[in-house]
């Protein structure tokens, strides 16, 4: 059987990834999701361990130090990185594990291991992710200022990324994602083994 697929998802700040990711999560029961470590503090409710492994600079340069990351970037003025033996763990285990990152991060992995699946989610319009990031209200008006700078960066990069999905109605985009990353399993580039037994198999007849 396959082992799983790293799927890494980005998108916008306010595309609207992270209630994308609890939905799919929710219904369908073959991914993990990586929890990332990262220095920007923790948004109200958020939780160690839950939505991000939170440390000081210090303890995060230590991470990289010790090799323990997959990839990590820093995004206005943070740094964020992938723990490496929990998605090693999860994709033996035969899970599909998504990884929630941004541009750079989605690049050096990509580079590092060429099967991952890139996936970008935007909103339907520039419009439409102000008003997201305005009405969601975790961040003061010059961090959303940054942060849609930052996407008009990001905006260049999309055409990297192997699919487009717009979040337009959670539940439909929620339903491509999952048929998005399933079709991957058949790729053929997936199945050189089951290629070269065959052939082997065939000549035996
Ligand atoms: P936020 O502060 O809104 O939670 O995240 C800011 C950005 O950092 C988002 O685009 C998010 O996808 C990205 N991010 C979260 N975790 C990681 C990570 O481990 N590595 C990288 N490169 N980006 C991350």
């Amino acid at each position: 059987m396959n082992k799983g697929i790293l799927v890494v998802v980005s998108g916008f700040s306010g595309a609207g990834k992270g209630t994308l990711m609890k939905r799919l999560l929710e219904k369908y029961d073959n991914y993990a999701l990586s929890i990332s470590v990262t220095t920007r503090s923790p948004r109200e409710g958020e939780q160690d361990g839950r939505e991000y492994f939170f440390r000081s600079r210090e303890e995060f340069e230590e991470w990289i130090e010790a090799d323990r990351l997959i990839e990590y970037a820093e995004y206005v003025g943070n740094y964020y990185g992938t723990p490496k033996d929990y998605v090693q763990e999860q994709l033996k285990a035969g899970k599909d594990v998504i990884l929630e990152i941004e541009i750079q991060g989605a690049l050096k992995v990509k580079e590092k291991l060429p099967d991952t699946l890139l996936l970008f989610v935007s909103p339907p319009s520039a419009q439409e992710l102000k008003r997201r990031l305005e009405t969601r209200g975790t961040e003061a008006p010059e961090l959303i200022q940054n942060r849609l700078r930052r996407a008009g960066e990001e905006a260049k990069g999309i055409l990297g990324y192997d699919y487009l999905l717009i979040n337009d109605d959670l539940e439909t985009c929620t339903d491509v994602m999952h048929r998005v990353i399933q079709s991957e399993h058949y790729r053929m580039q997936r199945s050189r083994e089951f290629a070269e037994r065959i052939v082997e198999e065939l000549k035996e007849l």
